[in-house]
């Protein structure tokens, strides 16, 4: 039942005091009014004291007709059209004023949240706003309201009489203290129940069809009347009622709340906002607040409820971290205010700074000092401004008393300045060997520098410990001694430090698509029109509209997304292909992964009629990362996981292996014999991991001959010339030389070619993974973007981009290389990811087509390890089972299923001539010669052309190299080169010694 939570507004209607109207000059203003139901019209007079030489104000609203304005019996002259009348009595005496109104409910349905308005008709009365002539300022009102019989009436009062007349009922509210407004709510449909807690009399006024209410209704509020004069001190009135509205208001006033029909009857609202409501009766309603300052009622009343009700179930931390994220995801440089400006709130950002914001000032204070003397202010605050406004500076009066210290820094930075710290820990410095297990770091703040207690909680064993830090620099430094080395130290886990949240405790979130102001929208080909209502909702961020296939990922990365259709091709392109949610609506919010700033929501309906039922209602569940909905009723929920707390990376405990559980090779090949799929990682150049790779396929191939070798040293273009070897047609030189073996891959073939002999021998399928050589490059040259429709065609349509692990460590390899300067991370990860995919996909492909078939994949370890690279990609497309073997890695948690470490295997490889070689207009022309180099040994000079090798003639590197492929060192090689001397040009036979 938390569904309606978020729709619900409570407010506390207050309207604006002038500055500088203090509650000594109020006046009293008598008002009787009577109330015709069937026209819902009210005729009143008001006769307010006139005090010689005082001003009067009397402000007009126009749905208020004025049938005349006396002074001193005397009618006064007054124009229709302006909208003040301001009157200076020369003696004393009394301002009569004659109105008539109807207050008919001509409101649009949609409109009904929030605001209530004045209706009188069937349902009822209820007269909130401006509802007879106001004179600006406070004055003590008596109100005498005629009624037909059978109604009852609530306004504000101590004690309400009644006397009934015939057919009617006069109803006589005597309030008296300055107020500036009165309210008045009358049905004939109410059942009256009556409580008293203390000499306090409680009143539930609920419709017949909801008086079943009342006793709970009335129960909380004797809880909450203990819980609030405990903290706060008596509560101010004789006479509390809760009273229900037809209108869907949530209203404190002074001696009663007013809350709709459509609230009351929500089973969490006497947990929470009857509490919030009765809280206003102090704040509010007995301490007014002085708006031209700044509205801190609102937080305060938020703190001591919402916030406290979820602190007695130790979830008080939550409820500070859901403030800090609303905080970062609606409140931006161009909306941010201070707190002394803020007046009531108008949308989300206004409410998490009114509201969320000042809670936190709040806690802080409390945090400060602790519950007994932070509530010994707040009584402060109560006893010194009874029925007078008191602004921010009047509260810091009473907390610097109560704290006995100066706060004028406090509240010049929380309450006269805008926006929330930026906190880091920077410069960590670990030395955790010896008796002392030092660490040394650095709070940060970035922009602003706040005056702050930091906390830090260190985790050693099972003890948890919580310091203080003093945090007032744009860097400050600390060093700890630690007794032994701690597993984990966090920074304000519970949220105590208004603060701007760290990426990592930011979940993604469809709060952050709401209040981002730079927003893509990828529009779907087809079907668009079924999503309009949400283009709709997120008109005012004046999103960019662009069809997908027009969306760059160079656009992606500037923005946060929205994505209309789970089957749009975009979604595939970033997050590789999903099967979509089984709802007719859903909404899934991730991390943008070009930009982990951003977030990309991915909106999938069934129909029309499914997402319009949805969209009225999302704004309500912004605090959500995923919502599924089935016609327009909420069926599933969730919120990403996010870090708790400024995390401290310390070095990981190192990791250990029980030498007890060590297996074999043959063992290990025993237990991955049975997976879809087994990967076996290698360094490219080691002859003794190939000799693993071989001795798994030789386990499985024992036990099921239908298997294949993936092998990631093969393009995709060149799978016909693969078949044609293993099976025979061709032989090893020609295959060498049409799969451009040396060109594409370039290792030693030696190191393969055992490999590549079993499966030539058992005619065992070899699966050429990888893409074109020539796309990977450009890729990571130029991204991703760069790529022709023509050279899209050749990449997979598929692919995941949001693995943030796997990024992480390419940085760390990208950052490694020297030669790293200059280039573009993001197209090198691209470039991998794209290779990983294209991979995947082979993989699948051809399992599709062989599904009775095992494979065995071949790749570069950084390919498999951990999964990131080939294993879970694959796994997204098809499901099946695999394992992971690792060759001589590193061992850590979660890097594969099994790490071998084999024994040294001595390989041969060919020879070498030794030499530099340029290959143009089909020339093989030497540049230069490596060290000790054989061939300039055996007189070669740079700028021969090789023409044959023992007489065979050679037209490519390839060539060279596949003869040689079949030399010995020690051999010798008749190497015949064309030498250009003095214009004049011969050739000449040099002996190599290889
Ligand atoms: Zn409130």
């Amino acid at each position: 039942m938390k569904l309606l939570q978020n729709t619900i507004f409570i407010l506390i209607a207050f309207s604006f005091f002038p500055s500088g109207i203090k509650a000594f000059s109020a006046t009293k203003y008598n008002l009787d009014v009577s109330i015709n139901i069937s026209t819902s019209e009210i005729t009143g007079i008001a006769r307010i004291d006139a005090d010689a030489g005082k001003e009067l104000l009397l402000v007009r609203n126009e749905t208020l007709a004025i049938n005349y304005i006396k002074l001193y019996d005397k009618p006064i002259a007054f124009n229709e059209d302006n909208r003040t009348l301001r009157i200076v009595p020369d003696q004393n005496g009394i301002l009569e004023i004659s109105y008539k109104a109807y207050f008919r409910d001509n409101r649009e349905p949609r409109e009904n949240a929030g605001t209530g308005g004045n209706v009188i008709d069937s349902r009822g009365v209820s007269l909130t706003n401006a509802w007879y002539p106001e004179v600006e300022g406070l004055h003590y009102y008596s109100l005498k309201v005629t009624l037909p019989k059978g109604y009852e009436a609530v306004s504000e009062a101590e004690e309400i009489k009644n006397i009934k007349k015939g057919n009617t009922t006069e109803f006589y509210f005597d309030f008296p203290h300055p107020l500036d407004s009165i309210n008045l709510i009358a049905s004939d449909k109410y059942s009256v129940k009556k409580a008293t807690y203390n000499d306090v009399k409680v009143f539930a006024y609920f419709f017949t069809e909801d008086a079943y209410l009342a006793n709970s209704y009335i129960e909380f509020t004797k809880k909450y009347l203990q819980l609030y004069e405990g903290l706060l001190g008596k509560f101010p009135y004789k006479r509390f009622s809760v009273a229900e509205n037809f209108l869907p208001t949530g209203y404190s006033f002074p001696t009663f709340t007013l809350l709709g029909n459509t609230i009351v009857r929500l089973p969490f609202i006497v947990e929470t906002s009857l509490g919030h409501e009765i809280l206003h009766q102090w704040f509010g309603n007995y301490v007014y607040v002085d708006y031209k300052k700044g509205n801190w009622a609102e937080g305060l009343t938020s703190y001591l409820a919402d916030h406290l009700y979820e602190e007695q179930k130790n979830k008080g931390w939550e409820y500070r971290k859901q403030i800090l994220t609303d905080y970062k995801s609606y409140v931006t440089a161009e909306n941010e205010f201070p707190l002394k400006d803020f007046r009531g709130r108008v949308d989300s950002s206004t409410r998490v700074i009114g509201y969320g914001k000042t809670a936190m000032v709040f806690h802080m204070l409390k945090m400060m000092a602790g519950e007994k003397v932070f509530f010994d202010a707040l009584k402060d605050v109560v006893k010194e401004n009874p029925f007078r406004m008191a602004s921010w500076d009047n509260l810091k009066e009473s907390f610097e008393k109560s704290y006995g210290q100066d706060l004028t820094w406090f509240f010049e930075q929380w309450v006269d300045g805008a926006g929330l710290p930026e906190i880091s820990i920077d410069d960590l410095n670990e030395d955790l060997y010896g008796i002392d297990n030092k660490l040394k770091f650095t709070v940060s703040q970035k922009g602003k520098v706040y005056r702050l207690t930091f906390p830090m909680t260190v985790y050693i064993k099972n003890d948890a410990v919580t310091k203080y830090l003093a945090v007032d620099k744009e860097k400050n430094s600390f060093e700890f001694s630690f007794p032994e080395r701690p597993d984990k130290i966090v920074f304000d886990e519970n949220y105590d430090v208004a603060r701007d949240l760290d990426p990592e405790e930011f979940a993604p979130l469809i709060a952050r698509l709401l209040g981002d102001t730079c927003l893509l929208i990828a529009v779907p080909r087809e079907n668009a029109e079924i999503y309009s209502s949400f283009t709709e909702i997120f008109e005012s961020n004046n999103p960019v509209k662009w069809n997908e296939e027009n969306i760059k990922n160079s656009d992606i990365k500037l923005t946060s997304l929205i994505i209309f259709g789970s089957d749009n091709p975009l979604a595939s392109r970033i997050f590789g292909k999903t099967a979509p949610e089984d709802a007719g609506f859903s909404f899934i919010v991730k991390e943008n992964p070009l930009n982990p700033q951003k977030v990309i929501g991915i909106i999938n309906g069934k129909s029309k009629m499914e997402v319009d039922a949805a969209s009225g209602k999302i704004a309500h569940y912004g605090k959500y990362s995923k919502l599924l909905f089935e016609n327009g009723r909420n069926i599933d929920k969730k919120i990403e996981q996010s870090g708790r707390g400024i995390i401290m990376d310390l070095q990981e405990d190192a990791p250990a292996v029980d030498i007890s559980t060590i297996k074999k090779l043959s063992e290990i090949i025993d237990s991955v014999g049975d997976k879809k799929i087994v990967y076996v990682g290698e360094a490219h150049d080691l002859f003794a991991h190939h000799a693993v790779q071989l001795d798994v396929i030789r386990g499985i191939y024992r036990k099921n001959k239908k298997i294949a070798i993936g092998m990631e040293m093969f393009q995709r273009p060149f799978q016909e010339t693969l078949d044609s070897f293993t099976s025979g047609e061709m032989d090893e030189a020609a295959f060498l030389k049409k799969s451009e073996y040396f060109k594409r891959w370039g290792f030693d073939y030696h190191l393969y070619k055992p490999i590549l002999d079993f499966a030539k021998k058992e005619k065992v399928p070899v699966i050429a993974l990888n893409l074109k050589r020539e796309i990977v490059e450009k890729v990571s040259r130029e991204g991703l973007d760069s790529l022709s429709n023509e050279e899209k065609k050749d990449i997979p349509t598929d692919m995941d981009l949001s693995d943030n692990n796997y990024r992480e460590r390419l940085k760390k390899i990208f950052d490694q290389h020297k030669n790293a300067e200059g280039k573009n991370f993001d197209f090198f990860y691209q470039s991998q990811l794209l290779w990983d995919e294209t991979m995947s996909q082979s993989i699948d492909e051809f399992l599709n087509k062989n599904p009775d078939y095992q494979i065995v994949v071949l790749a570069g370890r950084g390919h498999i390890e951990y999964g990131s690279g080939i294993p879970k990609r694959t796994f997204r497309r098809n499901g099946n089972n695999y394992a992971i073997v690792l060759v001589d890695a590193e061992i850590e948690t979660g890097i594969a299923d099994y790490v071998i470490f084999p024994r040294s295997v001595e390989g041969v490889t060919s020879p070498k001539l030794m030499i530099f070689l340029s290959e143009e207009n089909g020339e093989l022309k030497i540049t230069g010669f490596a060290e000790n180099s054989v061939s300039e040994k055996a007189g070669a000079k740079t700028g021969d052309i090789i023409l044959s090798l023992d007489g065979k003639e050679m037209k490519s590197i390839d060539d060279i190299k596949i003869y040689l492929l079949y030399k010995k060192t020690g051999e010798t090689v008749k190497v015949e080169v064309l030498r250009k001397d003095k214009d004049e040009e011969k050739k000449i036979i040099l002996d190599v010694v290889l």
